[in-house]
Parts: C-alpha cells; sequence; structure tokens
C-alpha cells in the first residue's frame, strides 16, 4: 500500500459506506474527529428538541410534565434502548445516574444478594479506573475480597484467564465488554456462561459497546450490565448511563440509593422504602430529564442506521486505520496496540510511540482530535455514525508528518 493507493481506498469506501448519510445529520465544524469513543459528536436534532422541551414541556406545561411524560421517561427511554442497541426485552432497562453511580448500584445490590460464603468480586487490572475504584469500595464497605485478574493488555481477559479465578468463594464477576485501552472485545456469551457455571452472576459494562456493537443481553443470560450515555449513545456530556437487571433478577436485588423516585408509590410519600415495580427500584432520586432528551434524537438515527450495519461499519474502520497505520507509521515506529482481528476488536485503534503525548497536543491545535492514553498511546477513535475513512486517513497522514518533522 502506498499513500496514494490508501487516498483511492479512502475514497471508494467513503462513497459505498451505508452510513454516510449520517454524518450531515450532525452538527458541528472539525478537520478530523477521532474520540467519538469519548464523547460523541452532536445530533443536529438533538439541539432542535431541547430547545422544544425548554420552550413548550417546561415552559409551557410545566409541573404537569412530570405526570405527562418525565415520570416515565427514564423507564421508556430504556426500552427503546434496549431494544434497539442491546438485544433487551422491554422492562429490563432504565437510564439515570452516571455510569459510576449505576455500577455502584448494582454492584452493591448483587453483592447484598450473594449467597453465604461467596464474598470475592472478581475484576480486571486493566479496567477503567472508576470500576476498579467502584469494586474496591464496595468491597470494603461489605467486607468482600478483590481477586484482580492480569491480563495482556491488547489479548485481553479471556475465558482461560477467568477460569483460574473462578471457584465457589465467588459472588460477582465484572468486566468491561470492550477495553478501554486497546478495545479488545471480550467473549461475553462465554464468560457469562462460565460465570453462571461457577454460580456467581455476571455485570458487565457495556460503556465502549453500547451503540457500537450488536450488545445481545437477553440472549447471552446476561445478570446485570451497565453503560455509559455520551459515548457511542452521543447523549452529550454528563449524558445519564443505563442499567440493565434481568428480568428473573429484580425481585430479588435491593440496590443502595433508595430514594423516593425508585419507591413503589413515589407520591404517596409514605415512611419507610418500598421498592418500585420492575427497574423503576433501581432508581433513586429526580432523573435528569433535559439531559435524556439529546439520547431521543441519537436513537432515533441508531433506529435508522440499524446496529448491525453500525458494527460492520466500525470494523470496517478498525481494518482501514490498521492498513494506515501500517503503511504510514510503522516506519517511524508505530505499534499497534489493539486487535488485528475484527472480531476482538470495538471502536477504537489504539497506536502507540514514545512521542504521542507531544504530537497529540500538535493534532489537537491543527483540529485533528484523537485522545491520549498513558502512557505513550494514541486512541483512534471509530464512531461509525460519524467517521468518515477520509477522516482517518487525514489523521494517520497528519501523525506521520508530525513525526517526520521531529
Ligand atoms: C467512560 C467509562 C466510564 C465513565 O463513567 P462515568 O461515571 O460516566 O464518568 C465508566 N466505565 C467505563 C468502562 C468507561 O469507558
Amino acid at each position: 500500500m502506498t499513500v496514494t493507493s490508501l487516498q483511492t481506498s479512502a475514497a471508494e469506501l467513503d462513497a459505498a459506506d451505508p452510513l454516510a448519510w449520517c454524518r450531515h445529520e450532525f452538527s458541528g465544524e472539525v478537520r478530523a474527529y477521532l474520540d467519538g469513543n469519548s464523547l460523541g459528536r452532536p445530533p443536529r436534532e438533538a439541539a432542535v428538541r431541547l430547545a422544544a422541551v425548554v420552550e413548550h414541556d417546561w415552559g409551557n406545561r410545566l409541573i404537569r410534565s412530570w405526570d405527562e411524560q418525565w415520570f416515565a421517561l427514564p423507564l421508556e427511554l430504556g426500552d427503546r434502548l434496549g431494544r434497539l442497541t442491546l438485544g433487551a426485552a422491554a422492562g429490563q432497562t432504565v437510564i439515570g445516574d452516571s455510569t459510576t453511580v449505576m455500577l455502584y448500584k448494582l454492584l452493591r445490590a448483587a453483592v447484598d444478594a450473594a449467597p453465604d460464603g461467596r464474598n470475592v468480586i472478581v475484576v480486571d487490572r486493566e479496567n477503567f479506573p472508576t470500576d476498579r475504584y467502584i469494586v474496591e469500595s464496595v468491597a470494603s464497605e461489605r467486607g468482600f475480597t478483590v481477586r484482580w485478574l492480569e491480563p495482556d493488555p491488547v489479548a485481553g481477559v479471556t475465558p482461560d484467564l477467568l477460569a483460574a479465578a473462578l471457584a465457589d468463594d465467588v459472588a460477582v464477576v465484572t468486566l468491561s465488554h470492550v477495553a478501554y485501552k486497546s478495545g479488545f472485545v471480550a467473549d461475553l456469551p462465554t464468560i457469562t456462561e462460565q460465570v453462571h457455571r461457577a454460580g456467581a452472576v455476571v455485570l458487565w459494562d457495556l460503556c465502549h459497546s453500547v451503540g457500537l456493537l450488536d450488545v445481545r443481553l437477553d440472549d447471552a443470560d446476561v445478570d446485570l450490565a451497565v453503560g455509559c450515555g455520551y459515548k457511542f449513545l452521543c447523549g452529550g456530556p454528563g449524558a445519564p448511563a443505563f442499567g440493565y437487571v434481568a428480568a428473573r433478577l429484580q425481585d430479588r436485588l435491593t440496590q443502595p440509593i433508595q430514594g423516593w423516585m425508585g419507591h413503589a408509590d413515589a407520591f404517596a410519600m409514605g415512611q419507610g422504602w418500598s421498592p418500585g415495580p420492575g427497574m423503576r427500584r433501581f432508581l433513586s432520586g429526580t432523573p435528569p430529564i433535559l439531559a435524556m432528551i439529546p439520547l431521543t434524537a441519537s436513537l432515533d438515527l441508531i433506529e435508522r442506521a440499524r446496529i448491525t450495519t453500525i458494527s460492520d461499519k466500525a470494523r470496517r474502520l478498525g481494518r482501514f486505520a490498521i492498513e494506515a497505520t501500517d503503511t504510514l507509521l510503522a516506519g517511524h515506529g508505530v505499534t499497534v496496540s489493539s486487535p488485528r482481528e475484527d472480531a476482538l476488536r470495538g471502536g477504537h485503534v489504539t497506536i502507540s510511540h514514545p512521542a504521542f503525548r507531544e504530537v497529540t497536543r500538535r493534532l489537537w491545535e491543527a483540529d485533528v482530535i484523537p485522545d491520549f492514553r498513558n502512557p505513550d498511546g494514541i486512541r483512534l477513535g471509530l464512531a461509525p455514525l460519524t467517521t468518515s475513512f477520509g477522516e482517518v486517513l487525514d489523521a494517520v497522514a497528519s501523525i506521520g508528518e508530525l513525526l517526520s518533522r521531529r
């Protein structure tokens, strides 16, 4: 491959892209945005809907909007998210809180429901900081032990690695579906089954897979899951997260932040907490309604695009990013720190070089925006709804120019 043939192939891939229409549904001007895995771009419709809610639902309907729509919104939007992106039947997904708080609530609920003698939480050292910290805090609150997996940073958590940690003292295993550093995709169905065979419960963090991969939670018989609203879901900064609890478990779990909005009859305002029906019991206080509105717009786009088409494009974008890196950057000593096999890679490709901290700073100045991850990684975030193949090539070529100028 040469630069020219990469250019030709980027142009061909963009011309044949079944999601090319979708780029125009997003606002903002940027030369090359490769960070949609950290903060998705705003759907144009998000601003329109937010303005309408402020003007009409909030402005004119005022408090009546709680009865008319807001009280039900966390559950209705959760069901829609579940149907379009999680393979989750209705009644198992709720929107609310940050990922951190939702993770805390579901993990604590699972730990508290564990049978006597099961007092270990399994998690891996490569997991996202908040996941590791929450596991440690719940373990210390409840007198549980943390059993750490030490995966290869690129190869990720495999069933073989997990097998050694599973024993009859394990209560919960919590893992990321897609690793935030390498983009490695864990084998969710196999691991879920493996955890069940060991008599434990699994809690998947879907932050880097929701809105990107065709996640099938019900098919895999997953117990619990959480995920982020502002990455591939394009819900905007601080968009609320979601929690998924399999229907068969809901009545057996009690979450720790027992506020009035999760009560069986919130407006009775009675003494003592009793859990609401279904997923309502996993809510706590007043949900962030305004912060949910952009998600209604991005889910419309995801519905139109279809999750399978989105995940196909993610694979092609990743393959192209790796091809461009091999062609233009390998000579500068850049290595690929993500799986090369399509099925094992999520929505970003991480590449490594000692100069990348400085290179990232210069890229940002030039309006080319990937992100930097310690110690020497650039993550090329590939968001199928918005990222073009031309944009990927522009970013990789810019990195090559900066490296050759050094
Ligand atoms: C982005 C991300 C989070 C973010 O948690 P917040 O509470 O939204 O800040 C958590 N876990 C993983 C794996 C993530 O990638």
